[in-house]
């Protein structure tokens, strides 16, 4: 540090490590939310001791030269060529979070059809209402079926009603509490019905799409599928230690909104104006880490079958627990707070759920089913099926 920085004064550091120690110990405990625990990007960490910024286009030049642009480039190729994107039409870049991401394909979707409407589930993760009111877009609610899928009859009657406004479709990916994917084929059938041509289909991947494009059997929801954008979350399943995520977009769109500005020698086309810089090589660490699809398919199988051991075990015990297929997520009635707390659960009206990311274990759920088992009987809950 510079000459009028002093080491911290030993209060101050013990809290500090305190802190940081008490991260590490309840890290393997958490299993509430997606995001995988069992990371170390400590070799990282000499980063620190610079002001790097990703400021402006990835794709282009920028006058900040203190920035990961060439990494930030090969960690989107890798998800170009997993989501199968056109490769003469894909834009993208590394963003804050799956909101940023979700934001930006709206964004785009409301530079196009100013006047369309969005169609999202009442299962939709709850930052997208708040982004449709920031970007005063028209929207309107789809009813979720209780596997918390979007319920098509709806939709169909919902558009019927608003023919004459170009549909803007938000489909989930794999929904937070449930982990439902959206079904494009029935969706861009309904689309097909009314003869519309005129749409955009924005797919929110938030957890889901770090690794479904790596498993045996995904449900079409990529660039093949007919997407104009997606979000993934990149401190979800890839465990990015600081929230980032990876948006991608069909550059003809993108067109649509870039300036170019001459102060960051740059066009403007993300949301936000300086951008990190150490996040894309944290993904691009993973990726090398990984070896590309090959570890991340191994890694996601793993939890796979993991989450399907806890689902058994469970139900062996009389409790109402299940998954959808490729689903990292074992949705559970909602036990008592104090088990929320202990486990770090996520509960949502009369459920809660479990995510199984890499530090998940077999010993660990059954220890939380042995948990729950007792916790159901002590308040009675209805957990037998
Ligand atoms: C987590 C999540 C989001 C928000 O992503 P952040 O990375 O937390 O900004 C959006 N949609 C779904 C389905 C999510 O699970």
């Amino acid at each position: 540090m510079n000459k009028y920085f002093k080491a911290l004064d030993d209060l101050s550091r013990e809290r500090l490590h305190h802190l940081i120690d008490g991260f590490l110990k309840k890290k393997t405990g958490f299993i509430g939310y997606p995001c995988s625990q069992d990371i170390d990007y400590s070799e990282l960490s000499n980063l620190l001791k610079v002001v790097s910024n990703n400021i402006g286009d990835p794709w282009g030049d920028s006058s900040f030269s203190l920035n990961t642009h060439e990494m930030e480039r090969e960690v989107l190729n890798f998800y170009i060529d997993a989501l199968n994107a056109p490769k003469d039409n894909i834009w993208g870049y590394v963003t804050s979070g799956g909101t940023e991401g979700n934001m930006y394909g709206l964004y785009l979707a409301r530079e196009i059809y100013p006047d369309g409407i969005v169609y999202f589930s009442e299962d939709t993760h709850y930052s997208v209402v708040k982004i449709i009111h920031i970007l005063g877009i028209n929207s309107m609610m789809i009813r979720s079926h209780e596997n918390g899928e979007m319920d098509y009859e709806d939709l169909k009657a919902k558009i019927e009603t608003h023919k004459d406004k170009p549909p803007i479709i938000f489909a989930n990916i794999g929904t937070t509490m449930k982990q439902a994917v959206d079904d494009l084929d029935k969706i861009k059938a309904i689309l097909g019905y009314f003869s519309i041509e005129d749409f955009y289909i924005h797919a929110d991947a938030a957890f889901a799409g770090g690794y479904l494009p790596f498993v045996d059997n995904p449900p079409a929801f990529d660039f093949n599928a007919g997407i104009h954008s997606i979000s993934i979350s990149g401190h979800k399943f890839l465990g990015a230690p600081i929230p980032c995520g990876i948006a991608l977009a069909l550059h003809s769109n993108v067109q649509k909104i870039a300036r170019s500005i001459e102060y960051i020698g740059s066009l403007d086309t993300t949301i936000l104006g300086s951008r990190n810089a150490i996040t894309p090589v944290i993904l691009w660490y993973a990726l090398k880490g990984y070896r590309g699809a090959e570890g991340i398919r191994a890694m996601a199988n793993d939890c796979l079958e993991t989450a399907e051991y806890g689902v058994k075990i469970m139900q062996q015990a009389g409790i109402h627990a299940w998954r959808h297929a490729n689903s990292l997520t074992i949705v559970i009635p909602r036990p008592s707070d104090a088990v929320l707390r202990k486990w770090a659960l996520a509960p949502n009206k009369d459920i809660a759920h479990i995510i199984v990311t890499n530090h998940v274990t077999k010993e660990t759920l059954e220890r939380l089913t042995d948990d729950l088992v007792e916790d159901y009987r002590i308040y009675n809950r209805q957990a037998a099926e």
